[in-house]
């Protein structure tokens, strides 16, 4: 079996810079990029990461508003175009950002596998990689760009208004036209949803953020920013039962539910922000890297992508429990292509 200089497991924005950086550094990376199978689907685990959940990305730099589709039309197959959703012609959107990813590794000679990895065997080189189809590779080094994918409470009707009213993510999604100058709600308590709901107070009329109990997870500068804005109302005591929508506007409500048995009551909105954390897709590393206490893989060298096996590298969410942005992953990935790049320079 011949050995893999560089596989990349992953296909966020972390996985395809470090794929882009791999492959101009003439290590042909083989990139699993995930494989499309209903529990992935369920999980928010299929190829292209969160951000082919997510709707217009503002906040990338180099996507000003504007038309690109010609552009897309250019870069991109027609086979792929065909495949693509509609566009709002406000700028980038996170699909298709994503393909323009994935077709610039291509573009450098990337090749891409649509499978998991469900195992992995890094106590001894070459590492050993088994997929979901039960393929085995062998690689003198891995990146590890899993990224993680957001907690929801796992109501149907949660999962009916995905995009269409029930986001994760306010800093991706909160700008767009269906949340402004409308109510909206926040469930959570932590720092996330505390800076969740201070970013919406932009664009919306009200916030009201929801938490189980009476005391904010948030660390105390974070809760007293709540508490002092005038457009956050805090719903103590409260959990979310039901989205409330219709088909054609999407949302319009929440039910929610005390949990000190003072009942139900319900509030119109025009969306809902989970902020009840992440969790990071380690699960299939069986242990054979250190992870943090959340499930985080652990860098560790400062300002490296090292892990605790060396010849393994983390880049993008899964590593990263902190900024969790598309720009932050993609500069991560490109610094593990360059430790990979020079880890194997002296270990190949
Ligand atoms: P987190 O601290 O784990 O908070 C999650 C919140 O969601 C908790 O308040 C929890 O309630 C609630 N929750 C969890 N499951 C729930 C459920 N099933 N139903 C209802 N509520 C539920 O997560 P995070 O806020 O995403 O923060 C993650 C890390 O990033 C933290 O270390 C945080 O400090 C950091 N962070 C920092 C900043 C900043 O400093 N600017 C911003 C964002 C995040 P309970 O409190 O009852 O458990």
């Amino acid at each position: 079996m011949a050995v893999e200089k560089v596989v990349i497991i992953g296909s966020g924005p972390a996985g395809w810079a470090a794929a882009i950086y791999t492959a101009r550094a003439e290590l042909k990376p083989l990139v699993f990029e995930g494989a499309i199978t209903e529990p992935n689907r369920l999980n928010g685990t299929l190829p292209l990461g969160q951000l082919n959940l997510t709707t217009e990305v503002e906040n990338y730099p180099g996507f000003p508003s504007g038309d690109v589709e010609p552009y897309l039309d250019h870069a991109l197959p027609k086979d792929v175009r065909q495949s693509m959703a509609p566009h709002s012609k406000h700028g980038v959107s996170g699909p298709e950002l994503m393909e323009l990813m994935r077709q610039q590794a291509k573009n450098f000679g990337t090749r891409i596998v649509t499978d998991d990895i469900v195992r992995v065997e890094f106590s001894k080189r070459p590492f050993r990689l088994t997929s979901l189809e039960g393929g085995v590779i062998e690689a003198h080094a891995v990146i590890v760009a899993t990224g993680a994918r957001a907690n929801y409470l796992g109501l149907p009707s949660e999962d009916a208004y995905k995009n269409r009213g029930v986001s994760a993510c306010a800093v991706c999604d909160g700008a767009l036209p269906r949340f402004r100058n409308k109510p909206l709600v926040v469930v959570g308590g932590g720092d996330s949803a505390v800076e969740e709901s201070t970013y919406l107070t932009k664009f919306a009329s009200r916030v009201h953020l929801v938490h189980r109990r009476d005391q904010l997870r948030a660390s105390k500068i974070m809760a007293e920013r709540a508490a002092a804005n005038p457009k956050i109302e805090l719903v103590w005591n409260h959990e979310l039962a039901e989205v409330l929508g219709d088909d054609k506007q999407g949302v319009n409500g929440v039910t929610l539910k005390s949990t000190t048995g003072a009942g139900t009551r319900q509030i119109p909105a025009t969306g809902v922000f989970l902020a009840i954390g992440h969790t990071p897709n380690t699960a299939f590393l069986d242990g054979q890297l250190a992870l943090t206490p959340k499930k985080y893989i652990q860098w560790t060298v400062p300002f490296r992508t090292n892990t605790s096996v060396e010849g393994v590298f983390a880049a993008g969410d899964v590593a990263d429990d902190y900024y969790r942005q598309a720009i932050t992953a993609a500069g991560s990935g490109c610094q593990a292509a360059l430790d990979a790049e020079r880890w194997l320079a002296h270990h190949e």
